[in-house]
């Protein structure tokens, strides 16, 4: 099967975060692709209701295509505990969901390892997953996994970054994400990785 390949002007990038619209509109500048944030042309964000990380991802690049009429793209991701049958996964931001409502990943973290203490004899290992969806108005979907592969370290380190960070060393290195300046994650992360596929395949880059 042959990937469909992105030849329009405009990209609308179907996330609210705008840290993520930042990154992403950077990765495609040499592109020449005018990228547009979901959140600015009023498209409401869909339930996450997907079984999977790229499940998830289809299901919201789709919706923002089908009523902006412009391809759209969006991202999923979180971290696969393999001790734990690959939770928090695809619930990795409600793990960090406090009794009172707020989002709190030290609290998401002292879960996980709450979680892996029951199983002292279990590797620690973890991977890091993104799905990247890119979709267009006639319902067509090209998706790409990309993944980095770590263990989880206790007690945390290092203050850079955000969600689980602090808690993922990734093999073969000696800082963990957190610990690691912003440029030198970006270079070996999940997303670089699920980045990386897109653009090969869908942008002939
Ligand atoms: P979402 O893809 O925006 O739904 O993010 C899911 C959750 O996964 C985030 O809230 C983070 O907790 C976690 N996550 C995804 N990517 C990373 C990462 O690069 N570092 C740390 N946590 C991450």
């Amino acid at each position: 099967m042959t990937v469909r390949q992105f030849t329009d002007e405009k990209l609308v990038i179907a996330s609210h975060n705008s840290g993520k619209l930042v990154e992403i509109a950077d990765l495609l500048a040499p592109f020449n692709v005018e990228t547009l944030g979901a959140g600015s042309l009023g498209l409401a964000e869909p339930e996450e209701t997907g079984l999977t990380f790229i499940a998830n991802a289809e299901l919201k690049a789709l919706a923002s295509a089908t009523v902006s009429g412009l391809p759209a793209l969006a991202d999923d991701s979180g971290l696969a505990v393999d001790a734990l049958d690959g939770a928090p996964g695809i619930y990795s931001a409600r793990w960090a969901e406090t009794p009172s409502g707020e989002r709190d990943f030290q609290f998401a973290m002292h879960k996980v390892e709450m979680a892996l203490a029951q199983k002292p004899d279990e590797p620690r290992t973890a991977s890091f997953i993104c799905a990247l969806s890119l979709a267009w108005p006639d319902g067509h979907v090209e998706s790409f996994e990309g993944k980095v592969d770590g263990t989880l370290v206790w007690p945390l380190r290092g203050l850079h970054g955000f969600g689980y960070d602090p808690m993922f060393l990734p093999l073969g290195g000696d800082l963990t994400f957190g610990e690691m300046q912003p440029e030198a994650k970006h270079a070996i992360s999940h997303r670089a990785d699920a980045f990386i596929q897109l653009v090969e395949q869908c942008f002939g880059g």
